[in-house]
């Protein structure tokens, strides 16, 4: 039976009549949580590997193109991994939960404000279609954190919390970098990362044989790729000489999801930090992140990047360029693959990366794959390329709908949610979930969800502290 309000008031004691069960709202705050009691058999049951959970990964990386050494989970701890009915593995994470042996002079924890960013905007990504990690859960812990809110040396207490985040891998490019860059004894961490990652995630490579890969040969270049695809680490980087361009971005052949994912990234707008994509090309950790409200080529929404706006949008796709160069620099630290088969990887990003662009940026404008070379002649082939289509206005604009998102996660639209939930009410926080599950739809009286931000919301960089 339902009753009036919200779902706390629902746990007072009473006779339940009329029903099986009540739905509740687990309410007990966290006031200092340890962890004292763990149950080896149980954890059997429900195949959770005890002797390795819950843990934190070690990873390092690059900070403004520094080489910044060990970063790893300062403030995220996996509890487990889940074999769902689907026979996908699915490992779950805690952000927040305190301090592991990476947070370096950090405290571990998450405030609920950013914490409500990074549940929403993961969740919105994916229904937009990107890669990303997921989020399950949110909880509050009823503890105050501190943070100086505005750089200005005054540090408030904010509320705590923690996201349970999901993914089938969080595997870094810096899970390989970190080991590669500690010399020789460490080598063997990087192949056995490699190994591991080939056969729990691109599964497909380690059985590619020669005589598959020569049918897709063609010239020149492919003769080399010929070569490639003998090498399964390579394949790792480069693969897309056995992908079809038209294969969905979920496909597993590792390359071409990063490009998939990162020019439909790209393409929408979204950036987030440097360091932030992982050995799925999903997208991870949103600290600092934005959409463009107006195209902006050198927008950053992170303040401490506004000097050089290296992480700006006109950059990504160059930055994407330097991480996957990084990436294989590890590999070929360790030996893994040869310095022609790195170069031939990295020299096939631009190009796929530009076919990649026009490809989605023609179904954007629902046109066909030509160049664009000047807005006048473009203007005019596009008039003429609609009316050579013979396609009605109604099915182009259902087509076009589809791939341009009519709601996406402005900024501005975090700042009343996020308030309200500071002081308990978190119906705002719901209702951008359910606008964001949905993002190419028409939602009637949702409209406001899809304006433009107001001016006050126009102001540069505003970097919400984690
Ligand atoms: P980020 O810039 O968010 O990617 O974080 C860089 C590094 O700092 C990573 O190793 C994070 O785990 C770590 N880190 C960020 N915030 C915290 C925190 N509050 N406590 C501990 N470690 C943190
Ligand atoms: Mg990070
Ligand atoms: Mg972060």
């Amino acid at each position: 039976r339902e009753l009036p309000g919200d779902a706390q008031s629902d746990s007072f004691p009473r006779q339940v009549l009329h029903a099986c069960y009540t739905k509740v709202f687990p309410s007990a705050e966290v006031e200092n949580p340890e962890l004292v009691f763990w149950s080896d058999s149980v954890a059997d049951l429900l195949d959770l590997d005890h002797k390795e959970v819950p843990y934190a990964r070690c990873y390092g990386g690059h900070q403004f193109s520094t080489w910044a050494g060990q970063l790893g989970d300062g403030r995220a701890i996996t509890i487990g991994e889940i074999l769902n009915s689907r026979l996908e593995m699915w490992e779950l994470q805690l952000k927040g939960a305190g301090k592991t042996p990476y947070s370096r002079s950090a405290d571990g924890l998450a405030v609920l404000r950013s914490s409500i960013r990074e549940f929403i905007c993961s969740e919105a990504m994916h229904f937009l279609g990107i890669s990303t990690t997921r989020a399950l859960c949110l909880v509050t812990t009823g503890k105050l954190v501190t943070r100086d809110m505005f750089y200005d040396g005054n540090p408030k207490e904010v509320p705590g919390a923690i996201v349970c985040r999901v993914a089938q891998s969080f595997l870094h490019f810096g899970s390989f970098q970190i080991h590669a860059s500690r010399g020789e004894e460490d080598l063997g961490i990087v192949r056995a990362l490699a190994d591991y990652a080939i056969i729990h995630h691109f599964p497909h490579i380690e059985n590619i044989s020669k005589s598959e890969s020569l049918s897709f040969s063609t010239g020149d270049a492919d003769q080399l790729v010929v070569d490639l695809t003998s090498n399964k680490y390579a394949d790792c980087i480069d693969e897309n000489s056995l992908c079809e361009p038209s294969q969905s971005p979920f496909s597993s052949c590792a390359f071409c999801v990063l490009l998939t994912f990162i020019t439909s990234r790209f393409l929408l707008y979204f950036l987030s930090g440097p360091e932030n994509m992982i050995g799925e090309s999903l997208t991870i950790d949103y600290g600092p992140f934005g959409f463009l409200d107006a195209f902006d080529p050198s927008y950053t929404p992170n303040t401490t990047d506004l000097p050089g706006r290296r992480y700006c949008f006109g950059n990504q796709p160059d930055i994407y360029l330097w991480n996957i160069t990084q990436f294989a620099s590890s590999l070929m630290a360790a030996h893994l693959i040869s310095d022609k088969e790195a170069s031939y990887a990295i020299e096939r990003y631009g190009t796929q990366f530009m076919d990649e662009y026009q490809a989605i940026m023609s179904r954007k404008l629902d046109i066909g794959k030509e160049r664009k070379d000047a807005w006048a002649s473009w203007v005019q082939f596009y008039i003429k390329e609609l009316v050579a289509s013979g396609i009605s206005d109604e099915d182009r604009k259902t087509s076009m709908d589809s791939v341009n998102p009519k709601y996406v996660m402005r900024n501005y639209l975090f700042q009343s949610a996020i308030d309200a939930a500071e002081l308990g009410d978190f119906g705002e926080v719901r209702r951008l979930l359910k606008v964001m599950n949905m993002p190419y739809d028409e939602q009637p009286g949702m409209e406001k969800y899809a304006r433009l931000p107001p001016a006050w919301a126009y102001r540069p960089g505003v970097c919400m502290l984690s």
